[in-house]
């Protein structure tokens, strides 16, 4: 079998599904491998943090085979797996991580110190991520795969409940993390910034840790409606109503314990004309302003180093002006960076196989081929409220999910 085919970065706005080779067990710069596996990929998805690089955003290079969010059946082991065998249906956390190293000990698997030469943390399919190889495509590699997958307990079950199953690479723990790092505990309030998959992951990781309201803002009326349809209180920052004023509406105070960006660097600014033009550091700013004293703000919500399309030279750096003066007056804590997926996707995908959680109506997933990639991609960047799961081989058309 040497054929593959999967989803690549052409240009700024253009991806296309292309032939390209069959995945070596061999790293990145060649070195041959025995710790990997190779995966007939079963679900992968289209995520915000690919749009960043579609909509010319990073410095994505013209030929890079997408994909970070991946679930697949093992079809062949390297000499050195010893807890995996042929068959085996596994969830693949989007970070690449050795296992080895004083941060993946330490359970920091997204900022992993081995598998990129540039700087901390590897992902598949991603810029500045160490060259591991994406997995919007029929087949993939995946190193380290002892360490890095985590495999499902029954392959039938499993295909049953695929939908949920399949955002557990990515954004159900990452939405998870972010309402952990913002404290979210039973009785809390809390706000939640971005109504897209990311968002709604962890508005409902915030209803699982037993939040007592959950807020949802976006300038995109059509996640709002679907956000609201699935259970949770709305805002709408397209208005001229401030956040705060909002907030209090519902909350009869303007302030929550809690808050989550889920947005990102690409944040549009609020109210009715604001809402049309970029303003990046527009939710850390508001974030601080409606959490309390003492309160914590989880942001992962994507920064980056370098943004060639940026508003100002400073921007462009990855310089933003956030009032920092305001968060230290009131003590808030802050966390950002890449999810350590590991760290939460066995738990989460217990709550999934035992219906703690039902993310995949939360979110809103469409199945499509992996032909309609470059139309799903599209429809995403559009903001239609829906999260895409790619379906390279049909097996999700059968699937009872
Ligand atoms: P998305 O682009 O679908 O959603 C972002 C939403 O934010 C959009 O609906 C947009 O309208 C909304 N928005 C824009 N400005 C806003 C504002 N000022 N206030 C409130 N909402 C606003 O993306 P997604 O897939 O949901 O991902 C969200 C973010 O999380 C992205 O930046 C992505 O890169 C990042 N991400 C980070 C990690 C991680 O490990 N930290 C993992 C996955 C995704
Ligand atoms: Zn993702
Ligand atoms: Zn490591």
């Amino acid at each position: 079998m040497t054929v593959n085919r999967g989803v690549v970065y052409v240009k700024q706005g253009l991806v296309e599904v292309q032939s390209i080779p069959f995945p070596k067990l061999e790293t990145p710069h060649g070195r041959k491998i025995e710790h990997g596996v190779i995966l007939k990929v079963v679900s992968t998805n289209i995520c915000g943090s690919d749009q960043h690089m579609v909509r010319g955003r990073t410095t994505a290079p013209a030929g890079l085979v997408l994909g970070h969010e991946i679930t697949g059946e093992v079809l062949e082991v390297g000499r050195d797996v010893e807890t995996l065998k042929v068959g085996d249906l596994v969830s693949v956390p989007f970070n690449v991580a050795c296992g080895r190293c004083r941060t993946c000990k330490e359970q920091h698997t997204g900022v992993c110190l081995s598998v990129n030469p540039s700087r901390a943390g590897g992902a598949y399919g991603y810029v500045d991520m160490g060259g591991w190889i994406g997995g919007q495509a029929e087949y993939v590699m995946v190193p380290y795969a002892d360490f890095n997958l985590l495999r499902f307990p029954d392959s039938a079950q499993a295909m049953g409940k695929i939908k949920d199953l399949t955002c557990l690479s990515d954004i159900l723990p990452t939405g998870y993390h972010g309402a952990v790092t913002a404290g979210v505990v039973p009785g809390a309030t809390v706000y939640i910034a971005g109504a897209g998959p990311v968002g709604l992951a962890a508005a409902a990781s915030a209803r699982l840790l037993g939040a007592a309201v959950v807020i949802v803002g976006d300038v995109n009326s059509a996640r709002l409606e679907h956000a609201g349809k699935v259970g949770f209180h709305t805002v709408d920052l397209s208005l001229d109503a401030t956040l705060a004023e909002q907030i209090e509406q519902i909350l009869g105070t303007p302030e929550v314990d809690c808050a989550v960006d889920c947005v990102g660097f690409e944040a549009r600014g609020h109210g009715h004309e604001g809402s049309q033009i970029e303003a990046p550091a527009i939710v850390l700013n508001s974030l601080m302003e409606v959490t309390r004293a003492a309160g914590k703000i989880g942001i992962p919500g994507l920064y980056v180093t370098d943004d060639p399309g940026a508003v100002d030279d400073a921007a462009k750096r990855g310089s933003l002006s956030v009032r920092l003066g305001l968060g230290w007056a009131k003590s808030h804590s802050f966390h950002t960076g890449q999810t350590p997926v590991m760290k939460y996707n066995r738990a989460l995908m217990q709550a999934i196989l035992w219906d703690r959680i039902n993310i995949a109506d939360v979110v809103n997933v469409q199945v499509i081929s992996l032909e309609q990639a470059p139309e799903g991609y599209s429809a995403f960047d559009a903001g239609v409220p829906k999260k895409f799961v790619i379906d390279p081989h049909g097996l999700l058309k059968g699937a009872a999910c």
